[in-house]
């Protein structure tokens, strides 16, 4: 066992990483490709929200003061006189005594200041549609959505480092935007490592087939980044050199799996030494599970190195790839938000100087957010994780009770 001295603090790993990523040019993208990316200009509206002056329900525009003492008992008969469906363009004239029938989001005529809703009138008994009943008073300005309501010619409707969510994106669209400044997707490319490695189909002896590739890729596509499968690279010097330069010029950031433990007999790292120019840092995280960890650059992409163990991979993945990665989309808020989750069992540890990450199922009971480590723990488990949707975030001690309440790091959200 290494001893605590040789071991990296996560927050120090983290750090390291983060203050090297720098984020990607800004792009202009088209309106459908934006949801999820962070704006790299104000946006400016160049249109008034809604632009002209309409009604939010269907009814009758009205003179509000010719419905002064409406009720069901007493109704007021006012005379309709036109009808403007939405996307209707008249502006009919409005007399004292009279009504247009309207329908929701058309123009409101000029003459008016009031709808009065469907729901507070009556058709007269021989349904003439000419007529109607009005049997509750309107106030001015009912049912009315003014010009600019929303959103005003002029006004910065989202700042620069938003993150663009559907209704952001909505709002662009009712502003007309078809392109809009962000920072670029990034293109991350998944790579597996070891001679051992095959996809499905024969097995040979000897051989195990690679999680850690489909893994990886759900894990970068689920995190808002595009993947790119990289495939399989068996340990050969060359075949390896040649496949990191290729994903250095074809990504913007490189997942490698596998290689990076202190004991391997490994290529993996001299080759990425080389390419690094000497760039390449070789960790041994404070953490369990996780341990050993690689960043650096080659031809300025960065390129992360994760354990070859699959459960290991992903927690790696989600302590320093997907932070980094989303600083490279500029993004506000590299890392999960930490929950409190109150443990359901025991956890059983001693003292190694290192946090532990326990994969936990955590459920919502009556308000409290609980977390069941009722999921295998070992770092080969991989269908144990497949049950967990969140990572228990313990530090170091002698164990901590049921009752206790440790932060966590939900994996699905
Ligand atoms: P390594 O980090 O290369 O020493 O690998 C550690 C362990 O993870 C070994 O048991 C490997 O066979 C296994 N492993 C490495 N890469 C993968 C992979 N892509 N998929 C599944 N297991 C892997
Ligand atoms: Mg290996």
């Amino acid at each position: 066992m290494s001893s605590t001295k040789s071991l990296t603090p996560l927050d120090v790993a983290q750090d390291f990483v983060l203050k090297r990523v720098k984020p990607l040019k800004p792009i202009a993208c088209p309106l459908s490709e934006c949801c999820g990316l962070v704006l790299a200009a104000d946006i400016e509206s160049r249109e008034d929200v809604p632009p002209f002056r309409n009604t939010a329900s269907d009814g009758f525009a009205v003179r509000a003061k010719d419905t002064v003492g409406a009720s069901k008992e007493n109704p007021i008969l006012l005379k309709v006189v036109a009808t403007i469906a939405a996307g209707g363009a008249e502006d009919p004239e409005l007399e004292s005594g009279s009504a247009v029938r309207i329908m929701t989001g058309a123009p409101v005529p000029t003459d008016a200041d009031s709808v009065v809703m469907v729901e507070d009138t009556i058709a007269p008994v021989d349904d003439d549609e000419n007529a109607i009943y009005v049997i509750k008073e309107a106030a001015v300005g009912d049912s009315i959505r003014d010009a600019g309501s929303d959103i005003q010619i002029g006004q910065t409707v989202l700042p620069a480092g938003t993150v663009l969510n559907p209704a952001a994106i909505g709002v662009l669209a009712s502003l007309g935007y078809k392109k809009v400044p962000v920072f670029a997707r990034p293109k991350v490319g998944v790579i597996s490592t070891g001679s051992e490695l095959v996809d499905a189909g024969d097995i040979g002896k000897g051989m195990i087939r690679d999680s850690n590739r489909p893994a990886l890729i759900e894990a970068v596509k689920q995190s808002g980044f595009d993947a790119v499968d990289l495939g399989i690279v068996v340990d050969d010097a060359q075949l390896l050199e040649n496949a990191f330069k290729e994903a250095a010029i074809l990504c913007d950031a490189i997942i490698t799996s596998g290689g990076v433990s202190v004991g391997d007999y490994d290529l993996t790292k001299q080759v990425l030494a080389k390419l690094s120019n000497g760039d390449m840092k070789w960790m041994q995280v404070a953490i369990k599970p996780a341990k050993p960890f690689a960043f650096g650059t080659v031809s300025g992409t960065p390129l992360f190195g994760l354990p070859g163990n699959p459960v290991s991979a992903l927690v790696s993945f989600e302590l320093f790839a997907r932070p980094a990665i989303r600083k490279l989309m500029n993004h506000p808020t590299p890392f999960k938000r930490l929950l409190n989750a109150t443990l359901q069992e025991d956890v059983v540890r001693r003292r190694d100087g290192k946090v532990h990450f326990l994969r936990a199922l955590c459920q919502s009971v009556n308000g409290e957010l609980q977390a069941s480590l009722k999921v295998g723990q070992m770092s080969h488990m991989l269908s144990r994780m497949a049950s967990a949707n969140a990572l228990i975030v313990v530090p170091d001690g002698d164990g901590y009770e049921a009752g206790t309440k440790l932060p966590v790091i939900l994996l699905d959200e």
